[in-house]
């Protein structure tokens, strides 16, 4: 049952009304900001994109300019050429330009000239934050990439880095500390993670450690008793989860191997456990959230690797996949370290370590969740690094001055700029029309990948008692259009305190895969296509209307009011998320130095690529290796 949202008293996000969001800054109010600062392109002292609401991540002025160019092959036919020349200048200033930056200057020294340029209002890319206020109360919540990886899987430079913006061991150590041990999206991987299906009575939602009952952990039989699914399916899964049988069993050990490499992990569901593919959901809404697509685009071994259930019901593969899975689901060590507003902290880390003004009394580490930005110091002249904002690259070219010129446009105005050497920490897929001049092959490479596109809200509630209800911090809602719930970040790394009692404002951090679930047989990369123009083609009043259904639907029974109990609500948008890594029923096996992200990446003269799309590993850490690798090609 759709919910009619009566009271109109949403202005793209944010409640208007005598004490709901009380300092926040409305979003036409900033966007009247920046245009009325057009003609300085300084922006102005109170800019401060973390406090916007409504439609953020790929907001509008962020993409127009891009897909002009991407679409049309349009952009501007003559430039204003600044009297600006840097040493660097990086295209993007998500981790990876902003890894660049630092890998550059640490290398060239602190004299270096570096100037970022960035299509969003905010830097960070994927790594934004959402920040609230309410009653005197900062709610923090994560407008995209949420934690930090364990280290084993960070390379030396990566590691480096951290701990040149003071996440060493012992911060890390402290970000385990403090995580709340029922807090799940922190790494807390054996905390409750619920299930929630929505009845004709309102929806259920069964807390639980439901990570662990896929792989058979304790109480599974009863936890699936109580889903409300038919009987007969109850039972497959108590079998499936137990591990009762081997599915795969009439087959040779080969074949075995061949055939998890090979099938859907859906067609092994239906075909072989014999689910109903009205059943699939529940198994398919853990992954699609952590990667995407749903299970008719990921092979049986790939789905089994990051924890789908299975593990327990294929005879040989049990004991070698356990390894890789089974510490991630049922979970004793740290999986993830988590700030409060999620990776957006490692990148304020970064600006700050780059700008310090930006911040001039924050500490580091101890303070950066709490530490307001000075966003206004960001691109001074005396700066030796300068982030601009709201400047989309249109053209980068080699000069026959052996300078790099860079087209850009910011808010309307096409300008020009040039610089020694520059990387290109943007989109692979973005390149191929900045360079027109590349060869055929390499832009091919670029072209590859599209990346991941996910959404991910954050509705600040009035308090927390209706949430306490569920008795769960996070939640997989698999038929409802927000596939995991949780609450917001409880952590109290970088200086911040969470809310501490159900009587405080909250934030519910509700998060989405777009890409359509149950089209078969269509590769994930035209899927991932679908689900990025079912983003464009939602306006966020039907985010709106999808939020406060499924909220009433869950929180209703415990005394929420969506009328009432909704104060704000932010939609970050993301397009072009994940970078696209090789799936196995998609993509051939390429032999090493062949794979299209390698031949897209190749070194362009004086221009260099970055970006995690350059290592198709959508994490950080790779963010931070292709950064890496683009410096040493540039400085060398
Ligand atoms: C929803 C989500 C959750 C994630 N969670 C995690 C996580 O928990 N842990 C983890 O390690 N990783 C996570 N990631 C992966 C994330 O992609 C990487 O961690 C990392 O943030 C990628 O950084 P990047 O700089 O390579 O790319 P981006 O963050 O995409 O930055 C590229 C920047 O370049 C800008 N740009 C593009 N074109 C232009 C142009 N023409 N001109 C100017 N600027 C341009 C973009 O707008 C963007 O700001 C997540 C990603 C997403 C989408």
């Amino acid at each position: 049952m759709a919910l009619k949202i009566t009271r109109r008293d949403f202005l793209n996000g944010m409640a208007i009304g005598a004490g709901a969001g009380a300092g926040l800054l409305m979003p036409g109010q900033v966007i009247g900001q920046t245009t009325a600062s057009l003609a300085s392109s300084k922006l102005p002292g109170d800019y401060y994109p973390p406090t916007l609401t409504g439609m953020r991540g790929s907001h509008e002025g962020s993409y127009e300019v891009a897909h002009a160019l991407a679409w049309n092959g349009q952009k501007p036919s003559s430039y204003e050429e600044l009297d600006e020349h840097y040493d660097l200048v990086v295209v993007g200033a998500g981790q990876s330009g902003l890894a660049a930056a630092w890998y550059y200057r640490k290398k060239m020294g602190p004299t270096a000239r570096i100037l970022l340029l960035d299509n969003h209002d905010d830097f960070g890319g994927h790594a934004k934050r959402n920040e609230f206020h309410q009653d005197g109360n900062m709610v923090l919540g994560l407008g995209g990439a949420q934690n930090i990886e364990p280290m084993s899987s960070y390379s030396a430079m990566a590691i480096e880095l951290l701990k040149d913006i003071g996440i060493d061991d012992q911060a890390l150590a402290a970000m385990t500390a403090n995580t709340p041990d029922d807090y799940m999206l922190g790494g807390k991987m054996s905390a409750s993670n619920g299930m929630t299906i929505p009845t004709a009575g309102g929806h259920k939602t069964l807390s639980g450690n439901w990570l662990g009952f896929f792989h058979g952990g304790q109480g599974y039989g009863a936890a699936v008793k109580e889903l409300p699914i038919p009987e007969e399916e109850q039972a497959k899964l108590i079998a499936f989860f137990g591990g009762d049988r081997d599915f795969l069993d009439d087959l040779s050990l080969l074949e075995q191997y061949r055939y998890v490499k090979s099938v859907s992990y859906n067609q092994f569901l239906t075909e072989r456990v014999g689910l109903a593919e009205e059943t699939l959901p529940i198994l398919g809404a853990f992954t699609r959230v952590l990667l995407g697509p749903a299970g008719w685009n990921l092979t049986v071994l790939e789905a089994l690797s990051v924890g789908c259930p299975g593990l327990k019901a294929m005879g040989w593969l049990t004991n070698r996949l356990s390894d890789l899975a089974g510490g991630f689901v049922l979970g004793d060590a740290p999986v993830a370290y988590m700030f409060p507003d999620g990776n957006a902290s490692v990148a304020r880390l970064l600006v700050h370590k780059l700008i310090p003004n930006v911040a001039p009394a924050m500490k580091g580490f101890e303070d950066v969740a709490i530490s307001n930005f000075n966003y206004e110091a960001l691109d001074l002249d005396d700066n030796s690094t300068r982030l601009r904002l709201n400047s989309t690259v249109v053209g980068v070219k080699e000069t026959a001055l052996n300078h790099v010129r860079v087209d850009y446009v910011e808010k309307g105005q096409p300008l020009s700029i040039s610089a020694d050497h520059c990387i290109l920490a943007c989109y692979n897929g973005l390149i191929p029309h900045l360079c027109p001049e590349m060869s055929d092959q390499q832009k091919e490479g670029l072209s590859y990948g599209v990346k991941v596109p996910f959404v991910y809200a954050n509705v600040l509630l009035k308090n927390g008692r209706a949430f306490a209800g569920l008795d769960t911090t996070f939640t997989q809602c698999p038929y409802d259009p927000f596939q995991w719930v949780s609450a917001a970040p409880t952590v109290t790394s970088g200086g911040y305190q969470p809310p501490q009692s159900p009587d405080r404002p909250m934030a519910a951090f509700m998060m989405a895969s777009p890409t359509p679930a149950d089209i078969k047989g269509m590769p994930a990369r035209e899927l991932f296509r679908l689900g990025r123009h079912k983003i464009y083609g939602t306006p966020f009043k039907d985010y709106e209307q999808q939020i406060r259904d499924q909220l009433q639907g869950m929180l209703g029974q415990y005394g929420f009011n969506h009328e009432t109990d909704i104060t704000a609500i932010t939609v970050n948008r993301i397009p072009h998320g994940y970078a696209y890594s090789y799936l196995g029923l998609d993509d051939p096996d390429w032999d090493e130095g062949h794979a299209p992200h390698e031949i897209g990446r190749a070194q362009f003269g004086r221009i260099s690529i970055a970006n995690s799309d350059s290592e198709a590993i959508p994490l950080m850490q790779a963010a931070f290796d292709a950064a890496w690798r683009a410096v040493q090609e540039q400085s060398a």
